[in-house]
């Protein structure tokens, strides 16, 4: 296994974040490593060979990324121990202390993917989170064991989520510049997350590579390349609303903090569309019950659709006061579309308004002009009898 799947650079035309973009190839690094992170014995130096590494950066998105992708495997036996300077620990025992607190995660569980040998999830658990991680490497999760974490295998993706969800916070640090579809990834986190869920994600920094001409920051393992931008972009892209970016460890670091995305109001129409679709039901049935008719007042976009829906039956005619429609009938609930002056002509016992613009001039014109005395009703998240 030389870790390396080639990619034909020619045909390598779609961007793995934005799945657009027009990639143009912005550097070249001849004699490249194959792969970083596994040095060589001397019996493999013989088969060892240089590949030429290109960086590209989408037009669309911005997203830099390598074309060529490491082996699906390559990381099942991976191994980078974690640094052992006295720095490094302090920054990351505040990070995650800072974490926990910020989120008030304590007692709460709390995943890290691509945990390594658990170095990290010490200091999550000496801050109080209830921790566990997900390693795909095999030696990278007897070290974990070895501190007493829980540890599940695998690799996270859009159809792998983490066992034992949903989990109130996650941590990724330093593993998603490494993941051929960071899409993917981050959706397999976030289906596997409780709502309210919080996250901390940390990749080097491209701004840092960029500002101090480190060309040398470009190697095969790391296959995509995140400014805060395209960071920003890449959480929110997948569900994510990102609560604060900061640069951390001298510039090295792009850090964001995130939180799930609420739902948008849409979860909450779904609720209405089964409770409003009831009433309106219930409110006909009870006037069909007795020998008595309702009329609805509005064939425009939003009538023709509450009607059709909540698939009423038993409405006796539509009026609107727009002639175009007059003498038309609804799409799918087919219902005749008279003029307004029907309701004094062929009268029913209520009226629904579903013409909610107008709903004031047409409670008037009802009352006033056609001298309607029945009840009336309007649309809204429930049926509103005026
Ligand atoms: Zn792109």
């Amino acid at each position: 296994m030389n870790g390396i799947v080639m990619n034909n650079c020619e045909t390598y035309i779609k961007c793995r974040l934005c799945r657009e973009g027009n990639l143009k190839p912005c550097l070249r690094l001849r004699h490249s490593a194959r792969n970083i992170s596994r040095l060589l014995r001397h019996n493999e130096l013989q088969s060892d060979m240089p590949i030429d590494l290109y960086v590209y950066e989408c037009q669309e998105c911005g997203f830099v990324q390598l074309a060529q992708m490491l082996e699906p495997s390559f990381y099942d036996d991976y191994l980078m121990t974690s640094s052992h300077s006295a720095q490094m620990k302090t920054f990351q025992q505040a990070q995650a202390s800072e974490f926990v607190r910020c989120f008030a995660l304590s007692g709460k569980r709390v995943i890290e993917v691509g945990c390594g040998d658990g170095n990290y999830l010490d200091y999550l658990r000496q801050a109080g989170a209830n921790v566990a991680g997900i390693e795909a490497s095999s030696r990278f999760q007897e070290l974990s064991r070895k501190r007493g974490f829980t540890v599940f295998s695998g690799y996270v993706g859009r159809e792998s989520v983490i066992p034992e969800s949903p989990w109130d916070g996650f941590v990724i640090r330093q593993v998603l510049e490494h993941v051929p579809d960071p899409n993917g990834f981050l959706q397999g986190i976030r289906a596997s997350l409780g709502s309210g869920a919080v996250g901390l994600v940390e990749v080097p920094s491209l701004e840092q590579s960029l500002d101090n001409g480190r060309f040398y920051d470009f190697f095969a393992d790391h296959v995509n390349y995140f400014s805060a931008r395209t960071l920003r972009y890449a959480l929110e892209r997948n569900g994510f609303e990102v609560i604060d970016v900061s640069r951390e460890m001298g510039g090295e670091y792009n850090v964001v903090l995130v939180r799930i995305a609420q739902c948008s109001e849409l979860t909450g129409l779904q609720r209405i569309v089964d409770t409003l679709t009831e009433e309106i039901g219930d409110f006909i049935e009870s006037y069909r019950r007795i020998g008595k008719r309702v009329a609805i007042w509005g064939a425009g976009g939003k009538g023709v659709t509450a009607l059709a829906v909540a698939n009423v039956q038993g409405v006796a005619y539509v009026v609107d006061s727009d002639p175009y429609k007059q003498g038309l009938f609804t799409p799918v609930s087919h219902l005749p579309i008279g003029a307004p002056k029907m309701l004094a002509e062929d009268p029913v016992e209520a009226v629904v308004i579903t013409a909610l613009a107008y709903r004031d001039e047409i409670i008037t014109q009802l009352r006033k002009s056609i001298g309607f005395t029945g009840q009336v009703a309007v649309l809204g998240h429930h049926l509103q009898i005026i």
